[in-house]
């Protein structure tokens, strides 16, 4: 392993790239990224799952003088990050609750001491005066923050120890700092930008685009059509992901594809941990082809060979949408994902965002009315005339050229002729319907609340 002192000053990040990382060119989007973090500019990068992140972090750590504090929400992902830099040679390490007292009082000497460049710390961290007293010894390069949304009340993973970063970089005298994160909703970038105080931050988006995807929305007149579109859909395609809104409906799918003759996977919340473990390690191991299931499926999936996804219900949001079906086509070959439509598609998110919002007892009411945003946006999407990749990549906010008449989506092109939501005899139907709803929801809603709304949907319905 170098020595500290033999990490020259190197300009040229191309350099440091092949140098540290073995990488010959930079993947899309990273350049511009660790180029404003080496010109000293605090940064927001947002970038999907598998983009690159880390490196947009970790070459400007071994290129700048001093240390890189990384903060990171999970000891697992610690770890895969931290065992890679070592082997290539990198003076990483992580400090978490996993060490033995004597073992996290020798670390902080070495912090002190500056044997490292890199050190990766849990939010809880902070808390530790031991910790801040010998960060107050050493020179901070940057503050690097990963999964950055999981400051965000409205992020799926909040975490309260990520908001009260706060204060840390407070007590660190706001040292430059890069927040990174897949999640790109307004509101969750706002709180970030927020809470970590950005200055005049360069902020990216890059890496959305999914060209090997062919994205499809169809509408379905019945339960009995949409069994017929995932019946086809499977035969055709053979691997995939069907997701479905709740777990009795992943119990009902999964049993009829049984009956198909397919193998399949169950896996939703309810079940326990072991049964969930083994259900995934079947689907990962390839002895099933398709996994039935929850949006509770997804996290540390990691089967490249994902030949479609279909969405049996319609989803919470667009940023699930896109997380979800972008489990296919990992490998870079073709793959299709589907959205089925259907009567009652709107009535069964109601009561799932109201059920929640029981769950989470009073106050909860602005969460359902933020949760409701995010599906009418969703159904916005489905209902939409536009290039379906181009409406995503303007969604997140990516600048990337889509092309018009993408061949990719069934707006652009007919996808498997009479298969196009947009070229359905029914579209106009659909087209009314959620036309009506939206434009119900948003007279009403300001005036009645959440449950006029509720109503006024029940009754199209
Ligand atoms: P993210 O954190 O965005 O999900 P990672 O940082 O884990 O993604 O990177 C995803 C994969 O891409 C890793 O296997 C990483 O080694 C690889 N990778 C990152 N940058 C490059 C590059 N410039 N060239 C080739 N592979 C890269
Ligand atoms: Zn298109």
């Amino acid at each position: 392993m170098p020595e500290t002192e033999e990490f020259p000053l190197i300009h040229d990040p191309r350099e440091s790239l092949e140098k540290h990382f073995g990488f010959r060119e930079f993947l899309s989007g990273q350049e511009p990224i660790v180029s404003a973090i080496l010109a000293g500019k605090d940064t927001l990068a947002i970038m999907p799952t598998g983009g690159g992140k880390s490196l947009c972090f970790q070459l400007p750590a071994m290129v700048m003088d001093g240390l890189t504090i990384v903060v990171s929400p999970l000891i697992a992902l610690m770890k895969d990050q931290v065992d890679s830099l070592v082997k290539k040679g990198v003076p990483a390490t992580a400090l978490n609750s996993t060490l033995s007292p004597s073992e996290q009082s020798a670390r902080l000497d070495d912090i002190r001491e500056g044997k490292f460049k890199l050190v990766y710390v849990a939010p809880e961290r902070f808390r530790s005066n031991a910790f801040l007293s010998a960060l107050s010894k050493v020179d901070i390069a940057l503050f690097a923050v990963d999964e950055a949304h999981c400051l965000s009340q409205w992020g799926h993973d909040f975490r309260p120890d990520y908001l009260k970063l706060s204060e840390a970089v407070e007590k660190l005298g706001f040292p430059q700092t890069a927040a990174f994160t897949a999640t790109a909703t307004p509101i969750v970038r706002d709180d970030i930008l927020k809470t970590l105080c950005l200055r005049d931050p360069y902020v990216a988006v890059s890496g959305f685009e999914r060209p090997n995807l062919a994205l499809t929305v169809k509408q379905c007149d019945s339960h009995r059509d949409k069994y017929d579109r995932i019946e086809a859909i499977v035969k055709e395609h053979k691997t995939g992901i069907i997701y479905c809104a709740t777990r009795k409906k992943v119990e009902e799918v999964s049993d009829s594809l049984a009956l198909m003759g397919f193998k399949t996977i169950a896996y939703h919340g309810g079940l326990d941990d072991k049964s969930r473990e083994s259900a995934q390690n079947v689907f990962i191991n390839r002895k099933a082809d398709v996994a039935v299931a929850t949006n509770a499926f997804g996290m540390g999936i990691d089967r490249s060979d994902v030949r479609f996804v279909i969405h049996f219900d319609v989803p919470g949001s667009i940023e699930a949408y896109y997380q979800e079906v972008g489990r296919a086509g990992r490998d870079g070959t073709d793959a299709v994902g589907q959205m089925l439509v259907g009567p009652g598609d709107l009535a069964r998110r109601r009561s799932l965002i109201e059920s929640d919002s029981v769950i989470e007892g009073p106050g909860s009411s602005e969460a359902a009315r933020h949760k409701w945003s995010l599906f009418l946006e969703l159904m916005r999407f489905a209902e939409g005339g536009s290039c379906r990749h181009d409406a995503i990549l303007r969604y997140f906010g990516d600048d990337a050229e889509t092309l018009a008449g993408c061949g990719r989506c069934d707006v652009c092109s007919v996808i498997g002729a009479g298969e196009s939501m947009a070229n359905a005899e029914s579209a106009e139907e659909v087209s009314l319907l959620v036309r009506k709803s939206l434009s119900g929801v948003a007279r009403i809603h300001g005036r009645y609340g959440l449950s006029a709304a509720v109503a006024l949907l029940r009754g199209i319905e």
